[in-house]
């Protein structure tokens, strides 16, 4: 399953556009890796408290099969954000597709450009009352003690199914060392209980006999493709991954690289594998309306998921595409065919001032208006930088979601099953019915034995 965090539709239109534009192309007619797959849906993405939602309610919903609270993680919408005693409550907690895939003795694992621990992974193995709870620092911070409610990186390390995991390939080293401890580029960690959790990693897969790689930075990473250890931790930044546009590619891995490392990994599960594979910054730059490093993020995803496409056969490997929730990001405009999609529209608004192809409803690229017009950000100093910010209207420090349905893309066995307006917590009980684990491995005769559907 490969999420696009923020991959809203005007996201993907106008990515494919920079995509064929960057080839020297018009560009609308270009193809992101998926858009070739045989079916697509829309998911509505709701929350159970919350009419657009966040990445840890949709994480619920995409990999455990429930909505949820705002906030909240692997619970039902019977546990209150922030409710440590309701999160530990055995009847509250809603299991993840790589839950059921491990107990159904196939692999798991989980990659993401963001911290392991971020909201959007966490979902495959988590059951916390707060998505911010990714060390005991930030639990205990809460007012919550980490001893009753261990913070996300424990669960990861110590819990099921993430202790099971044999691949973890993101961000976050900060949230598993401790505090007076800096990380191998220098930075602090953040623990507050001394734990060095990436030590604890490699002392539990030693304890279980097994082979095991804690790598850091590519070279690390692409030694582990080499020998392919039976358990691979991969923690290349303190926090997120840095943008693939200011990333060093040398030292710093792909996506792609990562989702590959992956795959070969657990691909020798002769059963199978769940793996979660997550563009996480596509949100990110959206929420600074940073509108080019938005669309670059997606480029990786569809790059990514190309790379999956290639390596797993279509007759036995299910991939679904999709999205948590949609940003506020506007195309807008009457520009002729080709042009910049990182530009101003062709005309200009009703002052004569002119206005971006690719502009926000709200968020920090807001400028106030000097006169009665708004301010021509085309004369901006810094106008098309990496860091440059697109306009928006209403002032906010940081954009927000969009309450617009996301699409589904899926290519593999029962890719049919994911055509029309899907519930979002509908996707992993598709999942699970396509692979025979779960509540789905009820069904599988059944399937397995049943005419073809009409
Ligand atoms: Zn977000």
């Amino acid at each position: 399953m490969f999420l696009g965090d923020g991959m809203s539709l005007p996201t993907l239109a106008a990515a494919r556009t920079l995509l064929g534009q960057r080839a020297g192309r018009p560009g609308e007619e270009s193809q992101l890796s998926f858009e070739a797959f045989p079916t697509v849906g829309l998911a509505k993405t709701y929350c159970v408290d919350s009419q657009i939602p966040d990445s840890a309610c949709t994480a619920t919903a995409y990999l455990c099969g429930a909505k949820a609270n705002l906030g909240t993680i692997g619970l039902t919408a019977a546990a209150p954000r922030g409710d440590c005693a309701a999160s530990q409550r055995r009847a509250n907690r809603v299991h993840s597709v790589a839950a059921w895939a491990l107990d159904d003795g196939r692999d798991a694992g989980i990659v993401t450009t963001t911290r392991v621990t971020h909201a959007s992974p966490a979902g495959a193995y988590a059951h916390v009352a707060d998505r911010d709870w990714e060390s005991d620092a930030a639990v205990r911070a809460a007012g919550a003690d980490p001893r009753q409610c261990p913070d996300i990186a424990h669960q990861l390390v110590h819990s099921h199914p993430g202790n099971r995991f044999k691949v973890i390939l993101g961000g976050g080293r900060r949230e598993f060392l401790p505090e007076h401890v800096e990380d191998e580029e220098g930075a602090p960690g953040l623990r507050a209980d001394g734990r060095n959790l990436i030590e604890e990693w490699q002392a539990d897969k030693a304890r279980r006999n097994a082979t095991y790689h804690y790598a850091w930075n590519r070279e690390q990473l692409l030694q582990a493709n080499a020998t392919l250890p039976d358990y691979l931790l991969g923690l290349f930044e303190s926090s997120h991954l840095r943008y693939n546009l200011e990333t060093d590619p040398a030292t710093e891995p792909t996506l792609a690289e990562l989702t590959e490392v992956a795959i070969r990994s657990l691909a020798r599960n002769e059963r199978g594998f769940f793996l979660f594979v997550e563009g996480g910054r596509i949100d990110h730059a959206h929420h600074d309306n940073h509108v080019e490093l938005a669309l670059d993020e997606t480029l990786e995803l569809s790059a990514a998921v190309a790379r999956a496409a290639e390596l797993l056969d279509e007759r036995d490997s299910l991939l679904v595409v999709t999205a948590d929730h949609a940003h506020v990001m506007a195309f807008n405009g009457y520009t002729h065919r080709g042009g910049d999609i990182l530009g101003p529209s062709d005309d200009a608004d009703s002052d004569g001032v002119p206005y971006m192809t690719l502009s926000y409803a709200n968020g920090p690229g807001h400028r106030r208006a000097e006169g009665s017009k708004r301010p021509d950000v085309t004369q901006d100093a810094d106008y098309r930088e990496l860091r440059w910010r697109s306009h928006a209207d209403a002032p906010l420090a940081s954009e927000t979601h969009g309450g617009k349905d996301v699409a589904v893309f899926a290519r593999g066995p029962a890719a049919e099953l994911f055509a029309g307006v899907l519930q979002q917590s509908q996707l992993p009980h598709i999942m699970a019915y396509a692979a025979c684990v779960g509540d789905g491995a009820r069904l599988c005769d059944a399937h397995s034995a049943a005419p073809e559907r009409d």
